[in-house]
């Protein structure tokens, strides 16, 4: 549903001079039309990325203060990240849920922060592969849904990114089949829960382990409206790749 859409989260890492040189490589790549591209560099980085980067692909935060800024040492509001051109916004990304600690309230009332301020934002859920094998995969994928929608309304700039935490920076990417049936379920829950125009409207993408050489699978699947690529999104010709699986 809706255009393909892939981010690019690059997470902790990247100095000036590599991301000068990702910029340089996705600056000089040919990205097809019918996709929707963004890239989340670091915080300290984003001028510079905004500043380079072509207009073709837009920026991302990976994270942003619950709500209006203030006395809150080391945040950054989603005002700021609206203010220096920042279009989009990852929320509730799997390593700041289980290593950070970021409670699923939290999570819901920063993306509607950042959605009253007008970014989009990259809503991530997932299951532990624990709960994957306890079969509670949708129980756990539900439940974050279910945090979000508790708190947003608007579900127009919402993409829903379903991210396996066993396939997160593992190599074990989750079968196009297991991908699929996760993805249907998240739009059943998006019809039955919220509406079925919402269900219909939103890009669910999905994000573990994707690189250049299972992409394609993992596209031409009904649900899989797109991909957030960590690692592979640190190389600018094979995510421009992941870009281009569509087609
Ligand atoms: P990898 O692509 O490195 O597995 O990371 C996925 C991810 O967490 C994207 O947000």
């Amino acid at each position: 549903s809706g255009r393909f859409f892939v981010g690019g989260n690059w997470k902790c890492n990247g100095s000036t001079a590599s991301i000068k040189q990702l910029v340089n490589e996705l600056n000089s790549a040919s990205i097809e039309n019918d996709v929707d591209v963004v890239v989340a560099p670091p915080f300290l980085y984003i001028g510079q990325v905004i500043g380079s980067l072509t207009d073709r692909i837009e920026v991302s935060a990976q994270n942003c203060w619950v709500g209006k800024g203030g006395a809150f040492t080391g945040e950054i509001s989603a005002d700021q990240l609206v203010d220096v051109g920042v279009k989009w916004v990852i929320q509730g990304h799997s390593e700041r849920r289980h290593v950070i600690g970021e409670s699923n309230a939290t999570i819901g009332k920063k993306s509607a922060y950042a959605l009253s301020k007008g970014l989009g934002v990259i809503a991530c859920v997932g299951e532990k592969l624990e709960e994957r094998e306890a079969s509670r995969t949708t129980a756990v994928v539900f439940e974050q849904l279910q945090a979000y929608a508790d708190e947003i309304s608007d579900w127009s700039k919402v993409v829903i990114a379903y991210e396996p935490v066993w396939a997160i920076g593992t190599g074990k990417v989750a079968t196009p089949e297991q991908a699929q049936e996760v993805h249907a379920a998240i739009r059943s829950w998006l019809s039955e829960k919220i509406s079925l125009e919402v269900a219909l409207a939103t890009r669910i993408i999905y994000g573990g382990s994707v690189n250049r050489s299972n992409c394609a699978e993992l596209a031409k699947k009904e649900d899989i409206d797109g991909f957030l690529v960590g690692g592979a999104s640190l190389k600018g010709p094979e995510f421009v790749s992941i870009c281009n699986a569509v087609t």
